[in-house]
């Protein structure tokens, strides 16, 4: 242990000068796939919100929706299955409780479990949006998550965020600080230049 220790002091004054040392402490958190908390994610970052609705998790779809959004390189930092109330829903949608198809949306978004998710990456918010694709099923290309996996806009299978400002609301709707993780990907380097 006393000869490591020697070593080292030895590597360290050879490469780095006498005053400095290896950043140990460093290279053991991102082992750990940690990011010092006081960090956060990087300003370009972007966080939005995802469901799977009632009719993706009662498809056994949530894998495969999931799988998308690892696969072009987002990172999931909060993720929760429950059941949504009423209320929940009415502040979700607050923008459609007037229109006449809310009652229909409300039995069928509260007739399940429903798979709630906050994904970060750049430009997430618009890239989700296209990823998801149209509202209406039956004008999502292919390709896209609703155009591959749904046929009627009453069965859409997923939500996703349509702004940033809508994002940021609605995760906080969804979701508390404590429950969002920040962590770093290993891969992060391969998606992105910096
Ligand atoms: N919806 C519906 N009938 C309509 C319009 C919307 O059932 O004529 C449902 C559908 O599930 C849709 C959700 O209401 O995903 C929210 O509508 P929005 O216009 O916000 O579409 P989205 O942002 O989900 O693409
Ligand atoms: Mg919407």
């Amino acid at each position: 242990m006393l000869q490591r220790r020697v070593f080292l002091r030895v590597l360290q004054h050879f490469y780095l000068g006498p005053n400095k040392s290896f950043p140990f402490g460093t290279f053991a958190a991102q082992k750990a796939g940690l990011r010092n908390k006081s960090t956060g994610p990087p300003a370009s970052t972007e966080r939005t919100f995802i469901a799977v609705k009632p009719d993706g998790v009662q498809r056994g779809l949530v894998g495969q929706i999931i799988q998308r959004f690892e696969r072009r390189g987002f990172k999931l930092v909060g993720l929760k299955m429950l059941q949504v109330s009423k209320d929940l829903l009415s502040q979700h949608y607050c923008e459609l409780t007037a229109k006449p198809f809310y009652p229909e949306v409300q039995a069928y978004m509260t007739s399940g479990p429903v798979i709630a998710m906050v994904w970060e990456g750049d430009n997430i918010v618009q890239t989700s949006r296209c990823m998801v694709g149209h509202t209406n099923p039956a004008q999502a290309q292919s390709g896209t998550i609703r155009g591959d996996f749904s046929l009627h806009v009453s069965r859409n299978v997923v939500h996703a965020s349509d702004s940033l400002k809508g994002a940021q609301r609605e995760i906080q709707l969804w979701f508390k600080d404590k429950d969002l993780l920040d962590w770093d990907c290993c891969y992060r380097t391969w998606t992105c230049q910096s």
